[in-house]
């Protein structure tokens, strides 16, 4: 089936009803939406894209791209979003890559796109600016507003999403109706989503957190959206009391609790917190839950695979977990030979369900390599499952420091050093040493107006850890490297203090 066909299922029968109103105040009913995207899929239709052609979109946050996104659905198209900060050696890396049907960009980056499209034939390019005018706004002014929404398989492609680009270059990921429609399901059940609620969207609709986590929780249930071009503590603020939920990254959950105006009379009609995308802290769920009384439901997924666990609606949300499996998810912990380690025990983190992806677009090697015997998809993420079920990430694999052919797993160090006194946060990372291979770093942000002695922190963590597991070495920083959707970029610091001890 086609989700944008479920999507319309739940749409179409109240046109009148409220879908979305923009922080400016603009709103547009259920069918003013379902209007425009037949609109834009009757424009890109007319050119002759075909099921499967993809169209690539880099431009803000802005409804006509909502609608963009909808009506590649609608017309059985593939939708590739791109990260607007992206640059030009990157645009050029996911087109040659992607080899779309058409490009949709912002007006800024019209120069450079033409010049990349004139080297890799893009037949068709179109401007969309913040406030969504352009070349696709016109052509699709002039279309119809009906548009028979094309049929396609449950494992036909809807979108081609690229990974964040944490670990290495960004891969192409192949995500089918089925994927998408059965994770928004299982979310819809999991965290109780109904036309009563309203979500303040605040995330970017490139990945998988704004695009299908959130978007899907409100098309497929008929609840509306207060929908914020992106996120800041004012606008939470002035929107949140009208809202009954939010989803962030972390770093949203901090900002808002670096504000002293922030707090409980702006959560008064909430019922549901989720934070997501990049591990939360203890501390940031407890500020949180002391400030606002809400505890902060978190989750676990990647682009690859939807939702893989959640932290219950009813039931106890444990700070440091990303809680068990959802329903319809399978999750194992296995050591390298694939064989389970108890619980307790770290290991590497193995998915399989409908949720889990058809391959890496044009890596069948990676596929490979990255899917295990019996369709078990290898996250790449280290985890630890509890005796309660919970599961705890402690890292990716290839943020495992390897010092002296002993393992240390960054999380465990990073809990002893945040609770230093006058520490807010720190990754750990491993730099090239002569004598062990890699040596542990700490990378360090002090509490503001605080300046923790790095040497008291390296004694401080070796009264708490094996001797192996304590930093060589504490690094100050105003501030640690992050991308959009709250990352911490280890690369970045791998890099930069690659030549510490060599
Ligand atoms: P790349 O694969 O290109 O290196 P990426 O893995 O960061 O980039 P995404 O698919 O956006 O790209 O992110 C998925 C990853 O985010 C997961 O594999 C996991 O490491 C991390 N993640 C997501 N949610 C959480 C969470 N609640 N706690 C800890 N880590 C999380
Ligand atoms: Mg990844």
């Amino acid at each position: 089936m086609n989700l944008f066909a479920a999507i319309e299922d739940t749409l179409r029968p109240s046109p009148d009803a409220e879908l979305l109103t923009t922080t400016d105040g603009v709103g547009y009913s259920r069918g003013e939406i379902l209007a425009r995207v037949a609109q834009i899929a009757n424009a890109l239709h007319g050119l002759g894209a075909q099921p499967g052609d993809r169209i690539t979109v880099q431009v803000h946050k802005s409804v006509e791209c909502l609608c963009l996104y909808l009506a590649c659905l609608q017309a059985g198209l593939v939708y590739h979003p791109l990260n607007p900060a992206y640059q030009q050696g990157e645009v050029d890396y996911f087109l040659r890559n992607a080899e779309p049907f058409a490009i949709v960009c912002d007006p800024d980056k019209l120069p450079m796109v033409q010049a990349l499209s004139d080297d890799c034939s893009i037949a068709h390019i179109f401007t969309m600016d913040e406030a969504g005018m352009g070349t696709l706004a016109d052509a699709a002014d002039a279309m119809p507003d009906s548009f028979a929404t094309v049929e396609r398989a449950g494992d036909d492609l809807a979108c081609l999403l690229y990974s964040s680009g944490t670990t290495g270059v960004p891969k192409g990921i192949m995500l089918t109706h089925d994927n998408l429609l059965s994770n928004a399901r299982t979310l819809v059940e999991a965290w109780g989503f109904s036309a009563q609620d309203r979500l303040f969207h605040c995330l970017p609709i490139f990945h998988v957190h704004g695009l299908f986590v959130a978007l899907g929780c409100i098309l497929l249930t008929g609840g509306s959206m207060r929908w914020a071009a992106g996120f800041s503590p004012e606008a939470a603020k002035a929107h949140l009391p009208e809202c009954t939920t939010m989803m962030g990254v972390p770093t949203y959950y901090t900002r808002l609790l670096a504000d002293p105006q922030f707090g409980r009379e702006h959560c008064s009609n909430i019922r549901l917190f989720t934070s997501g995308s990049a591990p939360l802290l203890v501390e940031t769920f407890n500020e949180f839950e002391q400030r606002t009384g809400h505890r902060i439901l978190e989750r676990y997924g990647m682009t690859e695979t939807g939702m893989n666990t959640s932290n219950p609606l009813e039931g106890e949300r444990k700070p440091g977990t990303v809680g068990p499996p959802l329903p319809g998810v399978e999750v194992r912990v296995v050591d390298d030979a694939g064989e389970p380690v108890p619980a307790g025990k770290v290991g590497n983190l193995q998915v399989r369900g409908e949720n889990v992806f058809r391959g890496y677009w044009r890596m069948p090697e990676k596929t490979r390599e990255d899917f295990r015997e019996g369709s078990w998809f290898d996250t790449g993420d280290q985890a630890m499952l509890g005796p309660d079920g919970y599961v705890s990430i402690v890292g990716r694999s290839k943020d495992m420091v390897i010092t002296g052919g002993l393992n240390v797993y960054p999380k465990e160090v990073e809990d002893v050093i945040n609770g230093f006194e006058g520490v807010k946060e720190s990754a750990i990372i491993g730099v090239l040493h002569p004598d062990f291979g890699e040596a542990v770093v700490a990378v360090v942000v002090a509490q503001s107006g605080q300046a923790p002695d790095p040497a008291a922190i390296i004694d401080y963590a070796k009264a708490q850890l094996a001797n192996f597991k304590v930093p060589k070495h504490v690094e100050l920083v105003d501030a640690l490297p992050r991308n959009t959707m709250g990352k911490v970029q280890k690369k970045a610091l791998r890099e930069e203090l690659a030549k510490l001890f060599v």
